[in-house]
């Protein structure tokens, strides 16, 4: 059986917005008017890989869990440890035109890669130089697990 795949292939990076949030952003933009009473229209969630092959990265990992809380995006900020990691980095992960009220992460990659650097993609430094490649399928359906009963929107990015 063949499965049909977006192919996004892209070079040099001219707006803020890193190269998952650029897809989700004109995924959005596209559906916003179909929106209206119609879930299946309105929502697109693409899962897949890229490749960047130009261009360092902004990444995170983490260190061990926290001790204390974690209040604001700010404390994730300082706990996180973040490093301008070298290319090639291959990543993986979901993104979703939006979150339809699911509360949902709406986009998550990780990466890895052959000269042991990886982690939690942020977006490319080199925005001159950034090239990637990536291939996603698009979900056909969406199952939402323990929806938490209270949430917030601290180290969603
Ligand atoms: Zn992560």
């Amino acid at each position: 059986m063949l499965a049909e795949v977006l192919q996004v292939s892209c070079k040099k990076r001219i707006g803020k917005d890193d190269f998952i949030a650029s897809i989700r952003k004109t995924l959005q933009a596209h559906y916003k008017d179909k929106s209206v009473g119609r879930f299946t229209l309105m929502f697109k969630a693409l899962g897949g890989t890229f490749l960047l092959k130009e261009s360092k990265a902004k990444q995170h990992i983490m260190p061990e869990f926290s001790k204390v809380p974690l209040n604001s995006d700010e404390d994730v900020e300082n706990w996180l440890r973040f490093y301008d990691m070298s290319p090639p980095l291959i990543a993986v992960g979901t993104l979703v035109s939006h979150d339809p009220g699911l509360d949902l992460r709406v986009q998550h990659f990780h990466s890895f890669s052959h000269h042991g650097e990886g982690g939690h993609y942020h977006n490319d430094t080199q925005p001159d130089i950034a090239e990637y490649l990536g291939y996603f399928a698009l979900g056909e359906f969406i199952y939402r697990l323990d929806k938490p009963s209270e949430t917030h929107l601290i180290g969603r990015d």
